[in-house]
């Protein structure tokens, strides 16, 4: 079952799950400075068969998965990172320290805008799923796809980063 409840939120009022422009989404409250960690994506290590098994009940159990290594994948149902949303213009990419994804931010983030990243960054060349975009952002990909689709420019601006994990590359 997709639950629409979140018992994840940090503490400190920073981050809300509000109305974005596609569904709801994370909004910052408070400014976040560029570097800071806005939040560990948390959830369950599932397998890509798992996943796999999601389309066939509710897709957006599928959509919301993070890969999470080489085989498996980070559902965050019922957490704050189900509300993750892309953006091809993202303020915030993922980095896995130990066995933790955590959302960073890459650039400064005002009070009221929505946190986003790039699915593309977590997608490896092995993964099929795609995305028609509605993000708005002048640089739209209108379909996003795996990492190897990224315009090189970008894809060397999120290595540089730091926001491509290394079991994508
Ligand atoms: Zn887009």
């Amino acid at each position: 079952m997709y639950k629409a409840r979140i018992d994840d939120l940090p503490p400190g009022g920073k981050l809300a799950v509000r109305a974005v422009r596609n569904g709801r989404g994370i909004v910052a409250l408070k400014a976040i400075r560029k570097g800071a960690t806005i939040c560990e994506i948390s959830g369950k290590v599932v397998s890509a068969e798992v996943v796999w098994g999601y389309w066939d009940i509710d897709e957006r159990l599928g959509e919301n998965c993070f890969r999470y290594d080489a085989d498996n994948y980070l559902d965050p149902n019922g957490k704050l990172g189900q509300y993750a949303n892309h953006s091809c213009n993202p303020n915030s990419g993922i980095v896995k320290k130990g066995r933790r994804l955590l959302l960073k931010a890459i650039t400064a983030i005002a009070p009221g805008d929505e946190v986003t990243h790039d699915y593309s960054t977590l997608l490896g060349a092995d993964d099929v799923w795609k995305l028609r975009c509605n993000c708005g952002a002048a640089n739209c990909r209108r379909t996003v796809r795996n990492i190897a689709s990224l315009p090189a420019s970008t894809l060397r601006k999120y290595r540089r980063l730091g926001i491509v994990p290394a079991f994508i590359i």
